[in-house]
């Protein structure tokens, strides 16, 4: 499909109104041709041969067409605005329900920046075109072609004369249109790399803030701003040089009449009113011809953005559901109904690598349900990626991930996902109320659930201190918030969920002993046939778990419960000394050398 099928796509649902609309513009542009006729009559038949009592009708006449052109302006720049509104609304849609079903994969090649001025600036471009341009071209064409016609019944001598500029227009046109584009592309790369720099600095704040960088990103600034600068005036002067010919088109028909119309009344070929009625038709030419240039302008800013927006849109995802495979996503909105499925998870053989780089290797591993499992090891060892491939946040390249002894690529993607519980290493609050985040995988449950998920993470005590307690507002907007405090919410979040899976990656990372010991005991009490999976650094996390793996550079180099890797004496042996002891001198030794 192109973009501009894909355009066409929502214009479709709103042709009815966008035709009524052309339609009126139609009789606007049939009744533009009265007044200059009416001028020549008042002219040739009141002024020049006194027949006064025409008068009044005539003018009569000129009131009676204001007054309808009026009432039909007004009713289709109603129509377009509100196609228009409509096109832009579905489409806005559209493509934030696809951003959504975009893969993780996606989201870590764009910038925010980038996908939000797809959303605004390049929407705002499509609807300008809707709302103002198509009426205003066909307008415009329809005026000059009545115009010509009329033109043509006073003296074809003169219309043909009048015709010489067409082609010096289409010729301008064209190559204006040529032209422009490019420039307009680099003007929305430049818009869409300004929205990026702000959104990053905006969100990055605090960092800015803490390094004492405001210079140095006002530098940045200052260098992202004079691109747009630059990329708009080198965009205008393109376009600009341009004006100057199709004004000078536009005053050669005035030219073309005064010459040879003047000729003509000299010579008798036609009356004075004739030059009138002609004199009066020569906007309607005019217009269009000076319309031209900015038209082009709008057309192609339109087209870069069609063409942006759907080079997004259409960017699929690779993770998704088959097609095979049962549907089990919610057809009504709010229908929160979710089929469980036992968390048994098995990884056979499983590598995966992005950029052609390994991240993880080989991994294989079962677990059956309800039971917990430790993942430990160095940082950047891959254990967030093993639960990322569980999640099916990424596909693994070989081998399987399994859960319930199905291939997790052939299970339903929204029924997998709303059986897994996650508290992410890097926790994302919403702007919403307490309540409302933890509620954010059951919308349906009631407060008493909030509330126990909130004792189980050991939430529920700072949350009621807090000024409007779970109605207080978290988030980007709201009150901030200790690492954690977030971590523990997003701990109840994932808890709420009653899942069948449970991964808590790094989430009690930030929490004090005696809050860790309080939260495992209540894991503990969580329901029977739940598998937890628990990634951390301190042993203490997880030593009670019935598998601990122990994760290097991609691999799993021990595996065991937490007295058979003692007795190893590996690698987890040297953590456990190293954080229950004396550091090993091996072990520094190691760090210093990496
Ligand atoms: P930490 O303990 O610090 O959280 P981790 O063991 O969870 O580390 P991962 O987040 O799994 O580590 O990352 C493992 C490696 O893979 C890292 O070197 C990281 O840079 C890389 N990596 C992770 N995701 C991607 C990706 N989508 N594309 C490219 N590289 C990635
Ligand atoms: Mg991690």
């Amino acid at each position: 499909m192109t973009p501009m099928k894909w355009f066409y796509g929502f214009l479709k649902k709103y042709r009815k109104l966008m035709i009524s609309g052309l339609f009126l513009t139609t009789i606007i542009a049939a009744l533009s041709i009265v007044n200059p006729y009416i001028s020549g009559i008042m002219v040739d038949d009141v002024i020049v041969a006194g027949n006064y009592d025409l008068l009044p009708k005539l003018i009569g006449c000129l009131v009676a067409i204001t007054l309808v052109t009026c009432v039909l302006r007004f009713l289709y720049l109603l129509m377009f605005e509100t196609a228009s509104q409509g096109v832009l609304y579905d489409m806005r849609s559209t493509v934030y329900r696809k951003l959504l079903e975009e893969d993780l994969n996606f989201y870590n090649k764009k910038r925010t920046g980038d996908l939000m001025s797809r959303q605004t600036g390049d929407m705002d471009a499509i609807r300008h075109f809707v709302a103002g341009i198509i009426y205003s071209v066909y307008q415009n064409v329809l005026l000059f072609a009545f115009a010509l016609v009329m033109i043509f019944t006073v003296s074809p001598k003169l219309a043909l004369c009048m015709l010489v500029v067409l082609p010096f227009t289409a010729i301008s046109t064209f190559m204006q249109s040529k032209e422009v584009k490019p420039a307009f592309q680099r003007n929305r790369d430049c818009f869409s790399s300004l929205n990026a720099f702000v959104q990053e600095n905006i969100s990055g704040n605090r960092v800015v803030k803490a390094f004492a960088k405001e210079e140095y990103e006002k530098g940045k600034f200052q260098v992202e701003n004079d691109r747009f600068r630059d990329a708009q005036i080198k965009g205008s002067r393109v376009w600009m040089k341009y004006v100057p010919i199709f004004e000078i088109l536009a005053y050669a028909l005035t030219v073309v009449l005064m010459l040879y119309g003047g000729y003509m009344v000299i010579q008798g070929e036609v009356t004075l009113g004739d030059l009138v009625k002609v004199n009066g038709y020569l906007w309607m030419l005019n217009s269009p011809l000076r319309m031209a240039g900015w038209w082009v302008n709008d057309i192609q800013n339109f087209v870069t953005s069609v063409e942006k927006i759907y080079a997004t849109y259409s960017e699929e995802p690779k993770v998704r559901t088959p097609r095979f495979a049962p549907t089990q996503k919610p057809e009504a909105e709010f229908d929160y109904s979710h089929e469980k499925i036992r968390g048994e998870v098995e990884f056979r053989d499983v590598s995966y690598s992005a950029d052609d780089e390994d991240i993880v290797k080989d991994i294989s591993f079962k677990v059956e349900a309800g039971q917990t499992v430790g993942i430990i090891g160095s940082t950047g060892s891959g254990k967030s990626t093993l639960m990322n491939l569980l999640c099916r946040f990424y596909d693994a390249t070989t081998g399987q991930v399994l859960v319930n002894g199905t291939d997790v690529r052939d299970m339903d993607l929204y029924n997998l996902r709303d059986n897994i519980g996650m508290a992410m290493q890097d926790v994302f609050l919403f702007s919403d109320t307490v309540e409302g985040n933890i509620a954010y995988g059951r919308p349906d449950c009631s407060f008493d659930q909030v509330k126990k998920a909130a004792i189980m993470a050991d939430a529920n005590h700072f949350i009621k201190s807090m000024p409007d307690g779970y109605d207080t507002i978290v988030g980007e907007r709201g009150m901030g918030l200790s690492g954690g405090q977030k971590q523990r919410i997003s701990l109840a979040r994932a808890l709420l969920k009653d899942p069948s899976i449970l991964i808590l990656d790094d989430t009690t990372s930030a929490v004090d002993m005696e809050t860790e010991s309080y939260i495992q005991k209540q894991l503990k009490s969580i329901k029977e046939g739940c598998t937890v999976f628990i990634i951390a650094y301190r042993i203490s996390s997880i030593k009670d778990a019935d598998l601990i793996l122990v994760m290097d550079e991609g691999r799993i180099i021990e595996r065991g419960t937490h007295s058979e890797l003692l007795a190893m004496d590996g690698y987890y042996a040297k953590a456990f000394h190293n954080q229950y002891g004396e550091i090993p001198e091996e072990l520094l030794q190691k760090k210093s050398i990496a």
